[in-house]
């Protein structure tokens, strides 16, 4: 069967949820005889799956659901995916395939710090770390001195975390001299957008191999793609999932190779399914075949996110660019943050940067200031404070406040 059949089949069955009877209504299934046809179809966004709470999303029986995960409702209604068993086994299936693509076995001791419960990461994790035979160390977050207790006591040789956590995690390993106590041989990490600083500053204070591991609590969560040894970009499960790249103003679809917004079609979930979900995520389609010899086809890292991009006095501001720019600075270290106010009639641009060297802060204050008005246009207040100084998360870490609206 060819990928339009496969999409055909996934629409049908969405057509069985609430939401999608109402979203689709109108639309004859028979009637999509061409990709293009389908590229016709109505996006799905997150602000619609909010409008099907609590339970639109379902397309079959109660008695075939057997579990509920939820997106964090950081404003108002959250949603709610419910799963059946295959969907379930399948996301299991996924992620051992993402250890197993960066090079774990059954003979590894995995160390897991997302959260269980509601928020899918944890529990995929695990399902997956067991499905691969290896050894869960179910910690979920927090408590810090006995996550590094564990670490040492249990050799785990693999950590799963968020950058933010894993960073968090390697300063106190490196405050408490505790290096050389410490197994770990790999770090898995949520795919939260990282520039490539904290990268090795993880990579480098914990001695590990960093692989980046993509999803989303709609789409499964955290499992559906996963870079290999050869390269950072990301190989996705297009058996699962069909993705497209598209420009997050016109909706229009990109040409590979374009940095946009990806948008995932499942192909196979039954209790939740979802055609052309905005996940606001950009990246791009890496083309060719990648050296490693997976057939999967490649996204690059996640650059941001549409709904991130702020716009302060006619400058369009990423924090993947700002990222890239601090990472040129030396004495500069990767984390920072931005606030942006309205006062007295202006839009004002903080930038918070942590360093370590407390004798150039002012100099390395001024040529941040530089080096920001030269690449993105704007001229911000720029102050500089101790390591540590701003927050580490648990969960996805913000880097940019907007305090305008
Ligand atoms: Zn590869």
């Amino acid at each position: 069967m060819n990928t339009l059949d496969n999409i055909k089949i996934a629409i049908k069955h969405a057509m069985n949820s609430e939401f999608y009877q109402k979203h689709f209504s109108g639309i004859n299934v028979d009637d999509i005889r061409s990709m293009q046809d389908f590229q016709k179809l109505p996006f799905t966004d997150k602000e619609d799956l909010r409008d099907a709470y609590p339970l639109g999303l379902q397309a079959v029986s109660d008695e075939k659901i057997i579990r509920i995960h939820s997106s964090s409702g950081t404003t108002g209604t959250p949603v709610i995916i419910p799963y059946t068993q295959k969907d379930v086994n399948d996301w299991a299936i996924m992620f051992k395939r993402c250890y197993e693509t960066a090079g774990c076995t059954n003979m590894d001791r995995i160390h897991i710090t997302p959260g269980y419960g509601l928020w899918t990461a944890g529990i995929g994790f695990q399902a997956g770390a067991e499905l691969l035979g290896a050894f869960a160390i179910p910690m979920g977050p927090g408590n810090t001195d006995k996550q590094i207790k564990m670490m040492i006591d249990l050799k785990s040789t693999v950590l799963c975390a968020t950058s933010s956590y894993a960073l968090l995690l390697a300063e106190e390993i490196e405050k408490r001299g505790v290096r050389d106590k410490i197994h770990l041989r790999k770090g898995v990490i949520g795919s939260e957008r990282w520039g490539e600083k904290m990268r090795k500053r993880i990579a480098g204070e914990l001695g590990v191999e960093l692989y980046d591991i993509y999803g989303l609590t709609e789409i499964y969560g955290p499992g559906i793609g996963i870079n290999c040894p050869k390269q950072s970009a990301m190989h996705m499960w297009t058996d699962y999932m069909y993705y497209e790249i598209i420009d997050p103003k016109t909706g229009e679809l990109l040409p590979e190779g374009s940095t946009g917004e990806i948008v995932i079609t499942t192909l196979q979930k039954e209790g939740a399914p979802l055609i052309r979900y905005r996940t606001h995520d950009l990246t791009k389609a890496i083309s060719g075949k990648c050296e490693c010899g997976s057939e999967y086809p490649r996204i690059d890292t996640i650059i941001g996110r549409s709904d991130d991009m702020v716009k302060v006095r006619g400058a369009i501001i990423y924090p993947s660019r700002v990222d890239e720019l601090l990472a040129t600075i030396e004495g500069v270290s990767s984390e920072y943050q931005i606030m942006i106010d309205h006062m007295n009639g202006k839009d004002i641009l903080t930038l918070f940067f942590e360093t370590a060297d407390k004798d150039s802060a002012y100099n390395l204050e001024k040529t941040v200031e530089y080096e920001f008005k030269e690449r993105i246009g704007i001229t911000p207040n720029v102050k500089a404070v101790a390591m540590g100084d701003l927050p580490r998360s648990e969960k996805k870490s913000t880097r940019v406040f907007d305090n305008r609206y």
